[in-house]
């Protein structure tokens, strides 16, 4: 099983069931063996996509809290080499960055070539914070839409590859995550109370959710529902949607300097 990108605007799931795999993907010996495999493909992909120096790779992570975005960085990115990746997070803009348009800080933080940079939350909470807290009036949030797809559009012509993830949980899932950060000592750092506040706009996010999939999922820029109850089903589905799109750039080594040809090392 593969993730397809959204592209039938009709059919956009963002139902509790829809949070689980249906069909192939058992947690299991094999799916953890499957997930290495793509973690390493990534891995020998990132070589000569360093090498190639052509392209630049953005990966944009979003999902409610406790969607497993942390979790999907420290297991599908663990064989890379971090000399190329940056992970940049996202949280309430300072008072600075509010002093700036909302993309400045975004920008900012675009890979060069040669690098894979990962958006642990990103420009999208520009859209779905406002909406859902009724922070800015609607006009200015709904012009965002073709705001970023313009931005999107303008990084991908100067060479930025660019794949988004929305990390689907349950509102179950989401109660058994937030009440381990209550209860497990090693996980009570991880509780925000504005958590609960989130979640108790669920149907909100829900539709503002739906409404940047519809309006944001382009072909230079699409977007992954990854259903993400499973961790497992979860990183082997992201691991393997960003080594296909790795893949596809036809990456190659650098032919060697001619200078070299036939010189010794003595
Ligand atoms: P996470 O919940 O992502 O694991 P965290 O709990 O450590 O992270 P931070 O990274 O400090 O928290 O901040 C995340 C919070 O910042 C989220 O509630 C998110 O909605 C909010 N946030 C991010 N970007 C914006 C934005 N542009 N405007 C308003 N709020 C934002």
């Amino acid at each position: 099983m593969k993730l397809e990108p959204v592209r039938n605007k009709r059919s956009i799931r963002l139902a509790d069931k829809d949070a689980r795999v249906h069909g192939s993907l058992k947690s299991g010996d094999a799916l953890e063996k499957a997930t290495e495999k793509q973690v390493e493909r990534i891995s020998d992909l990132q070589r000569v996509f360093y090498a190639d120096a052509r392209h630049a790779l953005l990966i944009v992570l979003q999902g409610r809290d406790a969607s497993g975005k942390d979790g999907t960085i420290r297991k599908v990115f663990s064989a890379v080499n971090p000399q190329g990746c940056a992970v940049s997070s996202f949280g309430v803009p300072s008072d600075l960055e509010q002093r700036h348009d909302y993309l400045w800080r975004v920008h900012q933080q675009i890979p060069a070539r040669r690098m894979i940079g990962i958006f642990n939350r990103s420009h999208y909470e520009d859209i779905l914070v406002p909406r859902v807290h009724d922070l800015l009036p609607k006009k200015v949030w709904t012009r965002r839409y073709d705001e970023i797809n313009e931005f999107e559009r303008m990084l991908t012509n100067n060479g930025v590859t660019i794949v988004k993830f929305m990390l689907h949980i349950s509102r179950d899932e989401q109660r058994e995550r937030l009440t381990e950060r209550l209860t497990d000592s090693e996980k009570n750092w991880k509780f925000r109370k504005g958590d609960l506040d989130d979640r108790e706009r669920w149907e909100d996010f829900t539709k503002a959710y739906r409404d940047i999939l519809k309006q944001t999922s382009t072909d230079h820029a699409p977007w992954y529902i990854v259903p993400a109850d499973d961790k497992d089903a979860r990183n082997y589905l992201i691991a393997r949607t960003i080594a296909d799109t790795m893949a596809g750039l036809h990456l190659r080594y650098p032919k060697a300097d001619p200078s070299i040809v036939g010189v010794e090392v003595k």
